[in-house]
């Protein structure tokens, strides 16, 4: 298997069905009828696929994972100059939703503190209002 292009734009595959054993992800392909098993670093890199991202940015993100202090993550939403996170924007708040429906936290996603209380106030009204799932059924 070769390594995708550093600024090819990745997402997860939409064969694949995963679901968190205790922090580990147990993924199934529905094409292959194989099932996988991921942990720690393969973790992070599926919670960040679930919005397209290229090669390169997953790597940068790994490395500022690595090193404390590092590299800053930049807030998706600082940088679209958001000043409302919009309940009604599903699309959007999806992003920032494990495949449990639970919020991803700020140290995977990347956001500000600023920006996160406005996103999860946000998928909290969205899920009072059906958009969101609470809990994904399984
Ligand atoms: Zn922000």
């Amino acid at each position: 298997m070769s390594l995708p292009e550093t600024d090819t734009r990745l997402i997860r595959k939409p064969d694949l069905i995963a679901s968190d054993m205790d922090g580990d992800l147990v993924m199934m392909s529905i094409d292959r009828g194989e099932y996988y098993g991921i942990s720690g670093v393969g973790v992070r890199i599926w919670a960040l696929l679930a919005a397209p991202i290229s090669a390169a940015e997953i790597a940068a993100t790994n490395l500022a994972d690595r090193r404390r202090g590092g590299r800053k993550k930049i807030c998706k939403f600082c940088a679209e100059n958001t000043e409302f996170v919009d309940y009604k924007d599903s699309q959007t708040l999806r992003f920032f939703l494990t495949d449990r429906g639970k919020i991803v936290p700020r140290r995977i996603s990347g956001n500000c503190a600023r920006h996160q209380r406005m996103l999860t106030a946000a998928i909290k009204r969205g899920r009072m209002i059906a958009l969101l799932p609470f809990t994904t059924a399984t």
